[in-house]
């Protein structure tokens, strides 16, 4: 951290700041320049990190040089990790292809799309229980049940379940039926469900929130990881632009290629909750893979036109086929595989 101080400020503050630095155990360097003394602080400066400098009125600006996250870091943990649940893997050379219903509907539709969606390539099954919905009178989601229609459709496809938990209540009842925990956009910041689904072991799959920074979400995984678990996908859901609204958000292409320089964990791309628009999944899947992305969240139904939750932004199976087509050829230009 650098802290630069206003000009002609005296020694005895100067004094006063450096001893606060020293009573953390960090090294201050006091530096004086002809107009301002700067202080470049050495030691890891996350423990200073509650302290308000900028309350003192001398203190002109502070400027931290670490990131405000760090075991989710690549300069703590250069390699990248793999995520692992049973039929499930991402982060390796093979992308992550999930798919599936955005909600559960009832135990043969989710058995079917499985198996459809199997049969074409997917790696994961997708599909929710309980159903964050902006209205309360939407389609909350069939709870414990639709997590046994999950259960039905993993004994009958093998693939592994991801599926949303939204309670802290909920959260050892989610994991006695589901491979991944989902943690949605809408709960990004719910510090108490991080620490949760950090402290179950289960691997989780941590989507953007709609306004959040890169940043913040990076220390909202860090909560995740910091509770022992490191298994944590993360996930690109587009976010709010505050201009488009041609799209249901705006798709933020290039955070994919910065999660992959600034993390080890894997990133994920949802195209459609990211667009909103069955039209759009291929070409944003496409880019996706070629901003570096380690697979693809997609909602898949068998009648859009029925769904309970997202038709329009749900493809059919056949539509699936042709994106893992492509999907396919995109994967070996960028030296993946599918
Ligand atoms: C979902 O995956 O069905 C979902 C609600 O996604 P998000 O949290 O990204 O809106
Ligand atoms: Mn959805």
């Amino acid at each position: 951290m650098i802290i630069v101080l206003k000009p002609r400020t005296s020694e005895r503050d100067i004094d006063r700041i450096v001893k606060r630095i020293r009573k953390f155990g960090l090294q201050p360097y006091v530096s004086k320049g002809k107009e301002r003394t700067v202080i470049p602080v050495i030691g890891d400066e996350r423990v200073l990190e509650n302290v308000p400098f900028l309350s003192f009125p001398f203190v002109e600006k502070v400027m931290p040089i670490l990131a405000p996250f760090k075991m989710v870091s690549r300069e703590f943990h250069p390699k990248n990790t793999v995520v692992q649940a049973r039929s499930l893997s991402v982060g390796g050379r093979k992308l992550a292809v999930i798919a599936g219903p955005c909600s559960v509907e009832n135990r043969e539709m989710v058995v079917k799309i499985a198996r459809a969606v199997k049969k074409l390539g997917a790696t994961g099954l997708r599909g929710g229980a309980f159903k964050p919905r902006t209205s309360p009178y939407s389609f909350q989601g069939l709870g414990e049940e639709g997590l046994r229609c999950l259960v039905a459709a993993r004994e009958a496809t093998g693939l592994a379940v991801v599926t949303e938990v939204i309670d802290t209540r909920h959260v050892e009842l989610v994991a006695r039926y589901a491979d991944v925990l989902q943690v949605g956009a809408r709960n990004m910041q719910n510090f108490e469900l991080l620490k949760e689904v950090g402290k179950s072991g289960h691997p989780v799959l941590l989507k953007r929130g709609m306004s959040a920074t890169i940043k913040e979400y990076l220390q909202a995984a860090e909560y995740v990881v910091h509770e022992g678990n490191d298994q944590v996908i993360l996930c690109e859901r587009g976010i709010r632009s505050g201009v488009e609204d041609y799209t249901r958000n705006t798709f933020d292409l290039v955070a994919i290629s910065v999660l992959k320089e600034l993390t080890h964990l894997p990133v994920m791309a949802d195209p459609s909750h990211a667009t909103g628009k069955w039209r759009y999944i291929e070409p944003a899947s496409l880019a996706a893979v070629a901003a570096g992305a380690d697979g693809i969240i997609v909602e898949v139904h068998l009648k859009p036109e029925e769904a309970l939750s997202d038709g329009e932004q749900s493809i059919l199976p056949g539509k699936f086929g042709s994106l893992m087509k492509s999907l396919r050829k995109v994967a070996r230009a960028v030296g993946r595989t599918v």
